[in-house]
């Protein structure tokens, strides 16, 4: 069991970590012949490809999102303290929050969260939109740092039944919440160092909560590291570069979760967010 995990990941951590083409795209048009799968200039042929999509691609998953920071979520009617590390506003009285395209996908029994490529990859178009069905429309997502005061029991491993808390989440929030937020920012001269008890009052409301209780500011983040007694390190906004998983488009095929593009009039949808044409 043990042996075959260590295998799969080892097998597609080298093919992932050798699709970085320097300089020619994958997806250029002197490819192998066309298949129904539409993963036909891959190398390890649609089979392997079909299997990759699965376990494997979800453990090869799991890696990526081990050692990463959590994303800060909310259950339905759940209400948790937390202070912003950032979120102050910039010199036009704008949120500076790391802004991305996100797509939020149900993969084998879990929702997963990748980064839309169209902006950062303008070589190819990002493999996610292009499935063009209904789950593939990507959101625009900003992104804070809060420490999460709650209280969170492990669940598994060797730390199981320890209670972590006061530990730095990822606060990902879309458009409405990005709005909310800026109101607040602008009522308390910046997020960073603000404590706020947020709730989710509903299952369709945003599940980083949509009411915001202020509870205090605090000077600064040294100040946070004194109080609750951590590292002022540890009291820093992450570093999103490293802390949320980018997958190259080739590696989301790879994974299962795009679709290969290619053919004559592909080259159109390069750059484009919303994949209408492809
Ligand atoms: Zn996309």
């Amino acid at each position: 069991m043990a042996l075959t995990f260590a295998k799969a990941a080892q097998k597609s951590t080298t093919s992932l970590s050798t699709s970085k083409p320097a300089s020619s795209p994958s997806n250029s048009t002197k490819q192998t012949p066309k298949s129904q799968s539409g993963v036909s200039f891959l190398k390890s042929g649609s089979a392997a490809q079909e299997a990759l999509a699965t376990e494997e691609a979800k453990a090869e998953m799991a890696k990526a999102e081990a050692g990463r920071a959590w994303r800060f979520m909310l259950k339905d009617g759940e209400e948790k303290r937390v202070t912003f590390l950032d979120g102050n506003l910039d010199e036009n009285g704008m949120l500076t929050d790391q802004r991305f395209y996100q797509h939020t996908l149900f993969v084998n029994g879990n929702w997963m969260n990748f980064v839309c490529t169209s902006d950062v990859d303008q070589s190819q178009p990002c493999p996610i939109c292009a499935r063009n069905d209904k789950d593939s429309r990507p959101s625009l997502v900003g992104v804070l740092t809060v420490i999460d005061h709650s209280e969170h029991v492990v669940q598994s491993g060797p730390n199981k039944g320890n209670v972590i808390k006061n530990q730095r989440r990822l606060y990902v929030m879309k458009k409405g919440t990005i709005k909310h937020l800026q109101k607040l920012a602008e009522k308390r001269g910046g997020l960073a160092g603000c404590t706020f008890d947020i709730a989710r009052t509903g299952e369709k409301e945003p599940n980083v909560g949509n009411q915001f209780d202020f509870v205090e500011k605090h000077e600064s983040l040294a100040s946070i590291a004194a109080e609750l007694g951590l590292k002022e390190e540890d009291c820093l906004p992450l570093s999103y570069g490293e802390e949320i998983k980018y997958y190259t488009p080739q590696e989301l095929i790879e994974l299962g979760v795009g679709k290969a593009h290619g053919g004559p009039g592909y080259e159109k949808g390069v750059g484009s967010k919303i994949a209408d044409q492809l």
